[in-house]
């Protein structure tokens, strides 16, 4: 079972923002709380910015073995004590999904030391190369993907070198930009996907979808670890050697 916890800063649905609404109703954790409960075995949660402790107690995070991230206007609201709990959960194992304009949240940005600056510009047809089809997150999705309208992202982008690049976007306004990264710290493993302004509809596109979903997949570490920090070598293998004799 992955359980999976989908956090949005829930900031213009809260604040009606009708553009918003328009595409996603009961809000951005919603769609994609949708989305991922489209998945076998996975247990879903969301937790938003106005909840005590930001939706994130120490219990929930403890409980989360996948980490969804939907901010855009409200990334300085997170404390820097919760943000370092979120790295600490990362480097122990917790997969984390960083999604459009979460490139700029504080967990990401403490996560890769990098300011993940980009330039952009509002909507444009986008375009996505997969230009690593192998990739268990490029699994039955086209090589190609029309994403339709969204916000344009374009390099460059400040982001520590990729572990693996997985999907490049193409806008007409005639950009580039690395849309689906990955990178893992410690136990842990990021993976950054583009698309997803809050007045498109680019989580309505079933490719799209699908590229969330084996995301989160791919992200789960059933090996978590307890702790940070070396453990004490209480006997050394010399000694376990002797003593299994
Ligand atoms: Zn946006």
């Amino acid at each position: 079972m992955i359980r999976v916890t989908i956090w949005n800063e829930n900031y213009d649905e809260r604040n009606g923002v009708k553009e918003v609404l328009a595409v996603h109703p009961d809000g951005i954790h919603n769609t994609l709380k949708e989305i991922i409960e489209e998945m076998d075995g996975v247990e879903v949660r969301t937790a938003t910015l106005d909840q005590p402790d930001c939706g994130l107690s120490d219990e929930v995070l403890e409980q989360t073995d996948v980490l969804v991230w939907w901010s855009h206007k409200q990334h300085d609201q997170v404390p820097d004590e919760l943000v370092q709990k979120i790295q600490e959960h990362v480097l122990k194992g917790m997969g984390f999904l960083p999604l459009h304009s979460s490139h700029y949240c504080k967990p990401l940005k403490a996560l890769l030391g990098t300011t993940c600056d980009l330039a952009w510009r509002d909507d444009c047809y986008e375009r996505l190369f997969c230009v690593k089809p192998g990739h268990p997150i490029a699994q039955g999705v086209p090589d190609c993907i029309e994403v339709g309208i969204d916000e344009m992202y374009s390099e460059p982008f400040d982001i520590a070198e990729t572990d693996e690049l997985i999907f490049v976007a193409w806008f007409d306004s005639g950009n580039v930009f690395r849309s689906g990264c990955t990178w893992t710290r410690g136990y842990g493993k990021i993976f950054y996907f583009q698309p997803g302004h809050e007045t498109n509809s680019s989580y309505h596109n079933p490719a799209i979808r699908r590229i969330i979903q084996n995301g989160v997949r791919w992200l789960y570490n059933p090996k978590q670890r307890t702790t940070l920090g070396s453990p004490h070598v209480e006997v050394t293998l010399e000694e376990q050697r002797k003593q299994e004799k």
